[in-house]
């Protein structure tokens, strides 16, 4: 007979599971009670059976919790799962998509090192490297996400980490993930994909020649827009350095977050096919109308990258979808004005689709040279699409349109 499950143990079936198998299961053990959802374990610190085994905790010589701030067990039910998904040895769980970018450079770059960073990057991630770790001597250089030229050129031996997006935000263009882990590997450096648009149910990097996948959790791995969090995930010998960066420096992940996100994983992959079903059916409808000048959406036979995006990316394109619209600024704002029922903010990855304008929001601190040489004109609008019903968010965006 076999036994299904032991207090404290991990499912022991689980090693030749399924995508959406692992998404449920991976991760969780069960307790004394026989629970069948996982537990948030709300403790700041953990005990011991008697000093000599509180001794050997701390000494690392025997495994188990000390503090939440180096390990939790719902938080490390959240990062086995992520890491059963993103086929990483380990993941670490973070405060915050953010601080799971801080802990990745803070672990792996040296003053006097160099980070070699796409052009095309979420706003935060900028500033964190221009304002902050350049200011630590670190050497930042830009290069164009698909310019692999470029990207080889602009290696030295100081040269510490590739930092992507694929596809970008808000233009979506795409990085060769498996050509840029090919530069990085002649320039002995690591790769760090940035795959919070695609999450694991779209895009692989680590099985591409990634080194280190990271995440916003905030956007599609919550998916309903309540939590803060991130993660870093990659082989054992990287996570034991992040990790420790981590508990060290403190920017942990709640338990009661890393439970709002594991339970958000259990239904990844059915939310990004409806998510990115949708984005498909409104990026062709949208390329068809004729105030629209230019649709960017990767899943586009119109797109210049489709080929790349159909070899690297799996089950679908994506949900955000952005387009230019005649008229410029006032006639952008009007669409937007114009609108009824979709959300007006600059998030990303909720049950609500949402709209922006990107030259006015999260473009709007560059000058106009600068986001011209980005491509973000001031027709351009941003819509990350949720999942309400197709039929009304289409009949919003005709709303927005008929201001035009
Ligand atoms: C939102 C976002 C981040 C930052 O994540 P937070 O959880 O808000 O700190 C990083 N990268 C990308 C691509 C994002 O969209």
């Amino acid at each position: 007979m076999t036994i299904q499950w032991q207090p404290g143990q991990l499912d022991s079936d689980l090693t030749e599971a399924g995508f959406d198998t692992l998404a449920v299961r991976a991760g969780q053990r069960r307790g004394f009670e026989g629970e069948h959802g996982e537990t948030i374990y709300t403790t700041s610190s953990y005990v011991f059976r008697d000093a000599a085994h509180a001794a050997a905790s701390f000494a690392g010589d025997e495994p188990g919790n000390v503090y939440s701030r180096y390990t939790n067990p719902t938080v490390r039910t959240f990062e086995e799962r992520l890491a059963a998904l993103e086929g990483a040895e380990q993941a670490v769980a973070t405060a915050s998509g953010m601080s799971a970018i801080m802990a990745t450079v803070m672990s792996f770059c040296s003053a006097g090192d160099q980070v070699l960073v796409s052009r095309s990057i979420f706003g935060a991630t900028v500033s964190l490297f221009d304002k902050y770790f350049k200011r630590f001597g670190i050497q930042i250089d830009y290069i164009t996400i698909d310019d692999l030229d470029a990207w080889r050129a602009a290696c030295t031996d100081k040269t510490k980490l590739l930092f992507i997006e694929s596809p970008s935000n808000p233009l979506a263009e795409l990085a060769d993930i498996r050509a840029l882990s090919e530069v990085a590997q002649q320039a002995g450096a690591l790769l760090v994909v940035d795959n919070c648009f695609c999450t694991p149910v779209l895009q692989k990097p680590l099985a591409l020649g990634a080194d280190i996948v990271i995440h916003s959790a905030t956007k599609y791995i919550d998916g309903q827009g309540r939590c803060l969090g991130g993660a870093v995930a990659g082989s054992a010998e990287y996570m034991k350095e992040v990790l420790g960066f981590i508990r060290t420096a403190g920017p942990s992940m709640s338990p009661f977050n890393a439970w709002v996100f594991l339970k958000g994983l259990e239904t990844l992959r059915l939310r990004m096919m409806a998510h990115c079903s949708s984005a498909m059916n409104l990026a062709q409808w949208l390329e068809q109308q004729p105030q629209v000048t230019r649709v960017y959406y990767a899943g586009l036979e119109s797109h210049p990258q489709h080929e790349l995006a159909k070899r690297q990316q799996e089950n679908g394109f994506g949900a955000v979808v952005s387009f230019e619209v005649q008229g410029g600024k006032e006639a952008a704002w009007r669409f937007i004005d114009a609108t009824r029922m979709i959300s007006i903010t600059a998030n990303l990855g909720d049950t609500k689709t949402t709209i922006t304008h990107p030259a006015s929001t999260t473009h709007g601190r560059l000058s106009p040279e600068e986001r011209s040489a980005c491509g973000i004109n001031d027709g351009l609008l941003r819509i990350a699409v949720g999942l309400e019903e197709l039929t009304d968010i289409r009949a919003d965006l005709q709303r927005g349109l008929a201001a035009v």
